[in-house]
């Protein structure tokens, strides 16, 4: 790759330095410290708190819905929204091939078997035009929803995720699920700060999941969030991810099957501190993105930038490259030289757990596993 060294230098200069450039770190310049010295002092570091109550609300406000609930992990958020969904033992869920193995995870911790769609070249995430087309073929729908004419199963849920923080195209996507009476729950991990025509991503399908993990937009070390407009799925949400317990002074009584997905105060407090700081991020992130897009432009190399009517993050930045080749060449070179690259992640399909699950043809999904790479997008 010709272009290579132009490259290197033009990522050193954005980081100023010659040392290790990371794909994407925390930065820490806010009230992290404060919180977590006053919560170390308060002793309430566990599963209840007042920055658990106070990451909740900030949750609500940015995200803007009724309620937002705070969990350990983005993968748990997906869990429990899928349940909430609807999803039982013995379902289907439709999602992307491409995408962290976190979403399809999600789908299998509730017993639900993924069915496989392909992705938009544009958005990288689930097609609409690909779902309607699956239905057409294979969906029956019955007085209780949608079922594979194939396999006799009910489809129970459908959950796009927004890849890097590109919103999908969720207006169609939320048209072709509702005339299928089909929930869309939004795995919304990577697209803190991402919207889709003014509204927030999480917010739009009947319910989302955040990720708050080392190295998303806003850590908390780890974390999650459950996000929904319907006040009542929110309230179940707390009760099933704080062990289902009926509310009793000392009694205890739990009248489901319930978790304990709670997210510590200590992690809460950090996250309180790391809200405070998105629109910083946000805005350092936009600047750099700009910065990119210029260069790469020069240099006649694709760099993924919003579409219209959506605002992204830009939480991992990523390169269209020319094939597969290409590709394997720039992870090469880059890796070699201090600057590290990555590959979108391998196919759902292609992993052992899920090679069974039923899928379409994939064509712009294997497009983009052969061609896109993310580059180091660490707030500067
Ligand atoms: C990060 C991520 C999650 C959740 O991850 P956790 O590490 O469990 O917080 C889920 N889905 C996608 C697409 C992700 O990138």
């Amino acid at each position: 790759m010709q272009k290579i060294n132009e490259i290197l230098s033009f990522i050193k200069d954005q980081y100023k330095t010659d040392d290790f450039i990371p794909l994407h770190v925390p930065r820490f310049r806010g009230n992290e410290k404060k919180y977590l010295n006053e919560t170390i002092d308060s002793t309430v570091v566990s599963s209840v708190g007042a920055y658990v109550d106070q990451f909740e609300s900030m949750m609500e406000n940015i995200v803007e819905v009724e309620k937002a609930v705070a969990v350990v992990n983005g993968t748990s958020s997906l869990q429990v929204a899928l349940r909430l969904a609807g999803v039982k033992a013995g379902d289907e869920v439709i999602t992307q091939a491409l995408t962290f193995i976190a979403t399809a995870n999600a789908i299998a911790y509730n017993h639900a078997e993924p069915i496989f769609l392909d992705v938009d070249l544009d958005t990288m995430g689930l097609s609409p035009k690909a779902v309607s087309e699956f239905l057409e073929e294979f969906g029956e729908l019955r007085e209780d929803g949608t079922y594979n004419k194939n396999t006799g199963k009910k489809i129970a849920a459908c959950m796009p995720m927004h890849t890097f923080g590109f919103p999908v195209h969720l207006d169609e996507m939320i048209t072709v699920c509702d005339n299928w009476g089909i929930p869309v729950v939004e795995d919304a991990a990577e697209s803190l700060g991402s919207y889709y025509k003014g509204k927030h991503t999480g917010s739009i399908g009947l319910i989302g999941g955040f990720s708050f993990n080392g190295n998303k937009t806003v850590t908390c070390g780890g974390g999650g969030a459950i996000v929904t407009n319907v006040l009542e799925l929110g309230k179940h949400a707390k009760y099933l991810t704080t062990t289902a317990k009926r509310p009793h002074p000392y009694e205890f009584f739990h009248d489901e099957l319930g978790y304990n997905f709670r997210m510590p105060n200590l992690n809460a407090a950090l996250a309180c501190a790391q809200l405070e700081m998105l629109p910083k991020f946000l805005e350092e992130k936009r600047n750099l993105a700009q910065e990119y897009a210029e260069f790469f432009k020069s240099i006649n190399i694709k760099f993924r930038e919003e579409l219209p009517d959506t605002k992204v993050n830009y939480w991992l930045m990523c390169l269209e490259l020319g094939d597969k080749e290409e590709r394997d060449n720039f992870l090469k070179l880059t890796n070699e030289n201090s600057v590290m690259t990555r590959p979108i992640w391998t196919l759902m399909f292609r992993l052992p757990m899920y090679e069974h699950c039923h899928r379409d043809q994939q064509k712009n999904a294997i497009f983009l596993e052969e061609r896109i790479v993310n580059i180091p997008s660490s707030v500067r």
